[in-house]
């Protein structure tokens, strides 16, 4: 069943289209958002999307404006950098995209997140659409309008919020997503049953896993039931200053696991997965949730195979290089690290945690032996 959602901050809207066969009919669900026609387009996609995906858009975006140029970034998240950045800026300027120009970021969230943040700085800033093919860009990424690159010294550190006119998901798109990133977009939705959906939640429990994938009208409900959870909490909190940091569930641990692997080895959903089994063993820790959830949202993990412990996919990882990581968290503020700590299933509390032994001790589960 095709859906239509309305992500409003402030002055601005973007539609969230959701639908098997949208692809391609991309030029006839974006013409009705422009009054004027863009004067060109620019295709940003990555070495692994580029070729399955990019001439089938193309020639459905041709209708809409010519196509100046499509950027092909390298696959994986050394993409998101500074370097990368500069080279796809360039190459817009080269291939003649002026302001009234429109960029299109077809890929994972690497890609939406790139040439997001490559739309909000070029000319100060012009429109983007995005057209998600990973499960964790569909769910998550496309959705909000974060955009932005890594540096060494962490993740995300720069960016901008730039939000796309329109968000296109077609969900038949996944059908050549490699198994292993399937299961790390099954981090994020794991993540939205803990957060809001506690019937998602009990939904992945009692799945097939194997027979998840396979079944399109499934996915397709999976994908839009997440993607309106996002669309609703960045409605009501644009700026991330209240609800929206309900997200940041599994990210704090997650994003300095990311950084201490060197962003490479571990990937997102697999990172936002540990961090949720060591953040509910944080908030049981802190006296906010029972002593069962860690291991609930543990065993679910296992489950959808993702992974439990750290050293499973990264093996040289040190605690003490998280640890480090942890203390240049974006959210830190003074001493207190601020998580979203799952209370229970489907509830979340955002907290300024100052104690240090209980951040230690949840960090080390993830370092046992299992
Ligand atoms: P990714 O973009 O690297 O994609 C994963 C891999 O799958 C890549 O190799 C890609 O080429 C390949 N791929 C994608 N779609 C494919 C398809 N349909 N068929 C075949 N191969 C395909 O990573 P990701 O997991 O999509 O996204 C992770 C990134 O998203 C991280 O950088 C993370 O920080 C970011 N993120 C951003 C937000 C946000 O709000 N902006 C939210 C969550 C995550």
């Amino acid at each position: 069943m095709p859906t239509r959602l309305t992500l409003r901050t402030g002055q601005h809207e973007t539609g969230v289209l959701i639908g098997r066969g949208r692809f391609d009919q991309l030029d006839e669900q974006l013409e009705p958002l422009f009054t004027t026609p863009p004067t060109g387009i620019a295709l940003v996609t990555d070495g692994n999307v580029g070729p399955l995906y990019a001439d089938r858009a193309a020639s459905r975006l041709a209708a809409l404006a010519p196509v100046l140029a499509t950027c092909t970034v390298d696959a994986g998240e050394h993409s998101k950098c500074a370097e990368e950045l500069t080279r796809l800026c360039g190459r817009l300027a080269r291939s003649g995209l002026d302001r009234d120009g429109l960029l299109v970021a077809l890929g994972g969230g690497v890609v939406n997140d790139l040439a997001g943040f490559a739309a909000a700085i070029y000319k100060r800033g012009i429109d983007f659409v995005t057209l998600p093919t990973s499960l964790l860009a569909q769910v998550d990424a496309s959705i909000g309008g974060k955009t932005g690159i890594d540096l060494a010294e962490g993740k995300n550190l720069v960016g901008a919020f730039h939000h796309p006119r329109a968000v296109l998901v077609d969900p038949d798109l996944l059908a050549s997503l490699p198994e292993v990133e399937w299961k790390n977009g099954l981090g994020e939705v794991i993540k939205y049953g803990l957060l809001g959906d506690r019937d998602l939640f009990l939904q992945l429990e009692q799945c097939e896993p194997a027979r998840l994938r396979a079944d399109t009208t499934a996915v397709e409900s999976l994908v839009t039931r997440c993607a309106a959870q996002k669309v609703d909490l960045c409605s009501r909190d644009a700026n991330d200053r209240g609800v929206r940091q309900g997200l940041n569930l599994g990210h704090t641990f997650g994003h300095a696991l990311e950084a201490a692997a060197g962003f490479s080895g571990l990937r997102h959903g697999e990172a936002v997965a540990l961090g949720m089994i060591a953040e509910a063993d944080l908030s049981h820790r802190l006296g906010r949730a029972g002593a069962g959830l860690s291991r609930r949202v543990s065993e679910l993990c296992a489950r959808l195979g993702l992974p439990t412990r750290a050293p499973a996919l990264a093996p040289a990882l040190a605690m003490d290089d998280v640890r480090a990581f942890l203390m240049t968290d974006k959210k830190r503020i003074g001493r207190a690290l601020r998580f979203a700590l799952p209370v229970e299933l489907g509830r979340v509390e955002i907290l300024d945690v100052t104690e240090t032994e209980a951040v230690d001790s949840a960090l080390a589960i993830l370092f046992e032996s299992s």
